[in-house]
C-alpha cells in the first residue's frame, strides 16, 4: 500500500501530450526524486506533478469531497496524502528543484494550462 496514484492516467497523458507538443524533452516517474514526480525535466531541474483533486485534497469542490461511507478512514487517508505531498514538495525545493502541480480540475483545452506550462518551463 502507500501508493497514492496510478500512473499514466488520462489527465497525466493529456499533460504529457501538451508538453511533448511544445517540444520539451522529459522523463517520467523518476523514483529517485521525492514523491516520484510524473514529468521530470532534469536539465532544467523542474518537475510537474499531475494530481487528482480527490486523492490529493485539492482546494476545489472535487478535492473537498468525501465518500459517504467510512468517512473517518477516507479523511485520515486523504489528509495523509496531502501531508506527504507537502513534505515531498519541500524536499524537492530544498534540493533545488522547481515544482509545478497541475490539478485535474485545471486540465482544459482553452489554453490556460498551456500558458501555465510555458510560463513554468520557459521557452
Ligand atoms: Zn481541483
Amino acid at each position: 500500500m502507500g501508493k497514492v496514484k496510478s500512473k499514466n492516467t488520462q489527465p497525466e497523458l493529456a499533460v504529457r501530450r501538451l508538453v511533448h507538443s511544445l517540444g520539451y524533452r522529459y522523463r517520467l516517474h523518476v523514483k529517485k526524486l521525492p514523491g516520484t514526480p510524473d514529468i521530470v525535466f532534469a536539465k532544467k531541474k523542474k518537475v510537474i506533478f499531475v494530481n487528482g483533486c480527490f486523492w490529493h485534497r485539492h482546494n476545489c469542490a472535487g478535492g473537498r469531497r468525501l465518500p459517504h461511507t467510512r468517512r473517518k478512514f477516507w479523511h485520515a487517508k486523504l489528509e495523509g496524502n496531502k501531508k506527504r505531498d507537502g513534505y515531498n514538495m519541500g524536499k524537492l525545493k530544498r534540493m533545488g528543484w522547481m515544482v509545478l502541480t497541475i490539478w485535474t480540475c485545471g486540465i482544459d483545452s482553452s489554453g490556460s494550462m498551456k500558458k501555465k506550462v510555458l510560463n513554468f518551463l520557459g521557452r
